[in-house]
């Protein structure tokens, strides 16, 4: 399945949206869950081929040939008018998804497979709980958007500075908290700790909460851990990804998550 770039916007200075349609689209099957995401296929420079291209046969070229995989949310899909809207974080001149998006214009085509399904605010939690950086701010802005009328919702989401900051909504009662890179060092030690800090230092939730928590490795790592030692959201209600590592590209993080998600489950409180 591919999509077509209709239109591009640059919500914040680090994040970018980007519109597909046309005919490559047809049959996409709408999300079931707040945290649907595609499978994209980012081209290489050195890559001879053109979207649509077959899998199969490109997964046998030589590696700098092959497309890069990079999974995104899906931040919207426009049954009507068969739009799909991908909201993708650039951070730099670097990556594939993010100078992807960066440079996108009308007519650029992008492969993708999916959609995935995983996590739904619970409707019968007491309250809600989203938090992440912008690699989830789609995830969690599509999550805010389907929670239940009239209950809690409390996000938390980690930007560089005011810019970085987009208008949510949500039929629940809202409450964003904003945290910024901006006030402290860009290295693991000093960020590790940025959204954690924030969710324990937030008034205690009643009842049952449904959380999710996604993002960078380090960074979801540390909040679960203060939600599950505080006792603040059971296993049961915590949906908790780590979707990149700072220092590693996708293909790097991809080799060792699978061990690092099994060490992080393997902490108990
Ligand atoms: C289920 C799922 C859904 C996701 N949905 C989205 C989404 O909707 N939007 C989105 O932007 N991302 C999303 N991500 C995260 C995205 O797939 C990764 O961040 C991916 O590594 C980005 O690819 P890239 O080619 O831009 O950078 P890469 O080539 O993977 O990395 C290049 C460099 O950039 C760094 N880097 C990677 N991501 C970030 C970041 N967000 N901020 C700062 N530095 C970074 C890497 O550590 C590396 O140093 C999702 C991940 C998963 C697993």
């Amino acid at each position: 399945m591919y999509g077509e770039v209709v239109r591009t916007e640059q919500l914040t200075p680090q994040l970018v949206r980007v519109v597909l349609g046309g005919p490559g689209l047809d049959g996409f099957a709408a999300p079931v869950t707040a945290d649907a995401y595609v499978n994209c296929s980012f081209l290489p420079a050195a890559a001879a081929y053109d979207v649509p291209f077959d899998d199969a046969q490109v997964r046998e070229l030589p590696r700098d040939q092959r497309p890069f995989p990079r999974r995104i949310t899906v931040r919207g899909w426009d049954a009507e008018r068969g739009e799909l809207t991908l909201d993708i974080a650039a951070h730099g001149d670097v990556g594939y998804a993010g100078r992807w998006a960066l440079h996108a214009e009308p007519g650029d085509r992008l492969q993708f497979r999916g959609p995935a399904d995983g996590y739904l605010p619970d409707p019968d939690a007491d309250g809600y709980l989203f938090v992440g950086d912008e690699s989830a701010l789609p995830a969690i802005a599509v999550c805010a958007e389907w929670a239940p009328a009239g209950k809690p919702v409390t996000v938390v989401v980690e930007v560089e500075d005011a810019a970085g900051e987009v208008e949510l909504t949500s039929p629940g009662d809202l409450a964003v908290h904003w945290v910024h890179r901006a006030d402290r060092a860009h290295t693991d030690e000093a960020l590790a700790d940025l959204l954690a800090d924030t969710v324990a230092a937030l008034p205690r939730p009643d009842g049952v909460v449904s959380a999710f928590v996604h993002g960078e490795a380090a960074e979801t790592r540390a909040v679960r851990r203060v939600l599950l030692r505080e006792r603040i959201v059971d296993l049961d209600h915590l949906s908790c990804s780590p979707y990149w590592r700072r220092g590693l590209d996708d293909e790097q993080w991809r080799a060792i998550k699978g061990d690092w998600v099994r060490e992080v489950n393997a902490e108990t409180f």
